[in-house]
């Protein structure tokens, strides 16, 4: 099985981070009203959640083989982070079609990786069903995540934009109390930002490299869960992300899938530890999502333009099909399930 099968990638050498930003710079309320002016424009054009779960489908019983686009894509690379509206189709993040029914009412929810991909659906699913949400995000991201911050006002919810460098233990220290404060309180976590680089050999994967994946993927979790917990009550519950990169992983992946095992275990040790402070930890397994990870130099061109292909779906994910999972997870009726790991493949086992 090849990478483009597992829905992972390869990432060109090249492609640094750069830090233009100060990395601890919340926005200010003018950059948060101008972002809010644009995402209502956004909405404007994309129209409001109608009823039933599928975009633009009309019985609510669709083959799931035929509901979103499959490969060939016509996608460009893109530097990263990336951003979600530079993508080709745009990924499906629920902003049509995410119905909610009160199953988050009253929670306070951060969600990391909030402005695009798997966390936008997630931040539009929670605030649809009745959270209040925060999200973190890149300062070089922030045109997504201020269309992101206006889908949660709209469905009445108090948005909080966070920006700032997960790579930092002093920050992620900063984004839970600011997170805790500015929404009221803090009872769910979503570790959902990720950094993926493929290294075809051994010999190149550099310690530059495995710091930002390792840091950004497992020690920023770490340290984030660590601040969230100690300001989180009884009912709360911590919700992660890894991957099928975790059981199944790509030989050109070696440091990005050890970093998804290292969060499943974390998952499961964590879950029994918190127990005894009533908070709950579980987390998802994607297989193949269409976001724009996938797009930002992680795998080749030809790879990303038949990404799926080799999963029995035949075709990506897209990330408002995985938000459900999210959501039951958060939620208080999921109050028996911790140390839990719940997949979405298309169909991979
Ligand atoms: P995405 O690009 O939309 O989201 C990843 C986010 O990570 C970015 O938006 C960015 O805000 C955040 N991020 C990265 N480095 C950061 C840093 N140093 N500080 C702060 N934020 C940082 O892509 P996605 O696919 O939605 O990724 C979400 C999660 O899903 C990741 O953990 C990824 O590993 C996981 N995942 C994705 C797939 C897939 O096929 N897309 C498959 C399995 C797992
Ligand atoms: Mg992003």
């Amino acid at each position: 099985m090849c990478y483009a099968d597992l829905g992972t990638g390869f990432y060109r050498n090249e492609d640094k981070m750069t830090e233009t930003h100060d990395k601890h710079d919340f926005p200010t309320r003018r950059n948060l009203l101008a972002g809010a002016a644009f995402g209502a424009a956004t909405l404007a054009v994309e129209g409001l959640p109608r009823q039933g779960f599928a975009a633009g489908k009309k019985t609510g019983l669709e083959d799931p083989l035929k509901m979103y686009p499959a490969p060939p894509f016509s996608q460009k690379l893109q530097p990263w982070p990336g951003l979600q509206s530079k993508m080709t189709p745009r990924p499906d993040c629920g902003e049509k079609s995410y119905v909610g029914s009160g199953r988050l009412k009253g929670r306070h929810a951060l969600i990391t990786g909030g402005d695009s991909g798997i966390g936008r659906a997630v931040a539009i699913a929670f605030a649809r069903e009745g959270a209040d949400v925060a999200i973190n995000y890149l300062p070089e991201e922030e045109s997504d995540a201020q269309e992101v911050i206006a889908y949660i006002r709209k469905a009445g919810r108090k948005a909080v934009a966070l920006p700032g460098d997960l790579r930092e233990e002093a920050f992620c220290q900063k984004l839970a109390k600011e997170a805790h404060d500015r929404l009221g309180g803090l009872d769910c976590l979503v570790n959902n930002a990720g950094y993926q680089t493929f290294q075809e050999d051994l010999l190149d994967l550099t310690t530059e490299h495995l710091d930002q994946t390792f840091k950004t993927n497992v020690y920023a979790l770490i340290w984030l869960t660590k601040a969230s917990v100690a300001l989180m009550k009884p009912g709360s519950c911590v919700v992660n992300t890894t991957s099928v990169q975790a059981y199944m992983p790509s030989p050109g992946l070696v440091d990005y899938a050890a970093t998804k095992s290292a969060i499943s275990s974390i998952t499961r040790s964590l879950g029994k530890q918190l127990l005894s402070r009533g908070i709950r930890v579980n987390a998802v397994a994607p297989g193949p999502f269409w976001t724009p990870l996938e797009t930002t130099g992680a795998q080749p061109l030809e790879v990303v333009n038949r990404f799926g292909s080799g999963v029995p779906y035949k075709r990506p994910g897209q990330p408002v099909e995985i938000a459900p999972a999210y959501v039951t997870l958060a939620s208080a009726e999921s109050s028996y399930a911790t140390s839990q790991i719940w997949e979405v493949t298309g169909g991979m086992t």
